[in-house]
């Protein structure tokens, strides 16, 4: 029957991953409940930068890189979707992205990921130093990027204009919106939720003194899904990845929607639309401390005011920090959980998880309502990581 809801499903965790599971199950009438011990989508979900890379269908061959296509394309179309159903614009934007590398080292670097986009087929263009500097010039008033001087000019430079960008934040708000108006129960400030067990099945969520039950479980809990899923007797090995950003606000960005991501070795600038400019990221192993420190910040503005005269202490705004969710082989965990028949997790997307969440909300709800997959999920099965493997990891 057309409106019919079916299926009680509870998902734990109100991420990004979470909130697009939840978007795309009650797209397809299931009866969703979302459960979320803090603000929907205030840790790294909030905290990244929104970056979306290049990819290609065609060429995808890896299940990587197909959940990589998949995701690239729904953004796409998710913003338009969300767009209709909130009113909210979600900033997706095919900016384009610069990459830019000054040492031997980066060189190196640069040079195989262009070996791998020329592999995959994704466009991309060799810039002489003047060009780059061109795409850098809306980081200088007098048209000009790279502060001379301070910093020497790219010894090799690639335009690749199949990168994009979104705003995760305004993308989150857009999600919970959308939510609200196809009926997902939404609990946010819920406490933290813990897992009742029963003969290796899920009997339930319990809240406080609440407990909630449904005829499946996704838990979506980033980098505390190894601890919130312990109970199942599983062990999923996950490490938080901590990565601290600088904000900055130029209000002579006046052409915002035309300034590509540049990226630096493993930093980069995001330019939104409205004159912010985001400069990321750390990498820091630091435990689930989400605290902003110093020293970091201080490397990242050194790194970022050196691009370009318009970032300067009068136009930095503020820093953060998130946890990114990592496993010990770098591929998510997506599918069923132990011999539970009724639990499945979706988490693990590390740097990648704001790309990878269109796709991965998908791809769950197909394997929910028992469709032919469009991405082999056996190198993301939990069940790669034994117990045997577990104990060895940690
Ligand atoms: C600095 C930085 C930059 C990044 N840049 C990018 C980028 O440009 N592109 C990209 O694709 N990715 C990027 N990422 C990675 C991306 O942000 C993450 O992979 C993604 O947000 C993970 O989403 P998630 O929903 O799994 O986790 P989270 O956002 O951590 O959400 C998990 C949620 O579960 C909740 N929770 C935990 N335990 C419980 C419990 N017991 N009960 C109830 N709720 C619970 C938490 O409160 C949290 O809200 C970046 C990350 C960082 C930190």
């Amino acid at each position: 029957m057309e409106n019919q809801k079916t299926k009680r499903t509870v998902i734990v965790g109100g991420g990004i991953i979470g909130l697009s599971l939840a978007y795309e199950l009650a797209k397809r009438k299931y009866d969703v409940v979302l459960l979320e011990q803090e603000g929907f989508g205030e840790k790294a979900s909030w905290a990244g930068a929104g970056i979306l890379p290049p990819t290609c269908r065609t060429t995808a061959i890896h299940p990587m890189e197909v959940l990589e296509a998949i995701s690239s394309e729904l953004h796409e179309i998710w913003a338009d979707e969300l767009q209709h159903l909130t009113g909210i614009d979600n900033g997706f934007r095919k900016c384009g992205g610069l990459y830019i590398a000054r040492s031997a080292g980066e060189v190196a670097a640069l040079m195989g990921m262009q070996f791998e986009w020329e592999s995959r087929d994704i466009p991309f263009q060799e810039l002489n130093a003047e060009d780059a500097k061109q795409r850098l010039a809306f980081l200088n008033s007098d048209g000009n990027g790279i502060n001379d001087g301070i910093v020497s000019v790219p010894s090799k430079a690639l335009w690749v204009p199949g990168e994009s960008q979104f705003s995760n934040p305004t993308h989150i708000a857009a999600l919970v919106s959308a939510c609200q108006s196809l009926g997902v129960t939404l609990h946010e400030h819920a406490g933290q939720c813990q897992v009742q067990v029963c003969d290796e099945s899920v009997a339930g969520i319990s809240v406080g003194k609440e407990k909630i039950v449904g005829d499946q479980y996704f838990f979506t809990a980033g980098p505390w899904t190894e601890q919130l899923i312990k109970p199942l007797g599983v062990v999923l090995p996950m490490q938080p990845v901590r990565g601290q950003i600088a904000l900055y606000k130029i209000d002579e960005l006046s052409s915002g929607i035309g300034a590509p991501v540049i990226n630096d070795g493993t930093r980069y600038l995001v330019p939104r639309t409205d004159g912010h400019v985001l400069a990321g990221a750390t990498i820091e192993e630091v435990g689930f401390d989400c605290s902003t420190t110093a020293s970091e910040v201080e490397e990242l503005r050194g790194w970022a005011e050196s691009l370009g005269a318009n970032l300067n202490d009068a136009t930095f705004v503020r820093s953060w920090a998130g946890l990114r969710p990592a496993t010990y082989d770098g591929f998510p965990y997506l599918g069923e959980l132990g011999h539970s028949g009724n639990a499945f997790v979706a988490t693990g997307h590390f740097k990648g998880g704001l790309h990878l969440s269109t796709g991965t909300a998908v791809v769950l709800a197909d394997l929910a309502d028992g469709k032919e997959l469009p991405v082999d999920l056996r190198p993301f099965s939990p069940a790669r990581v034994t117990c045997h493997q577990a104990s060895e990891i940690k």
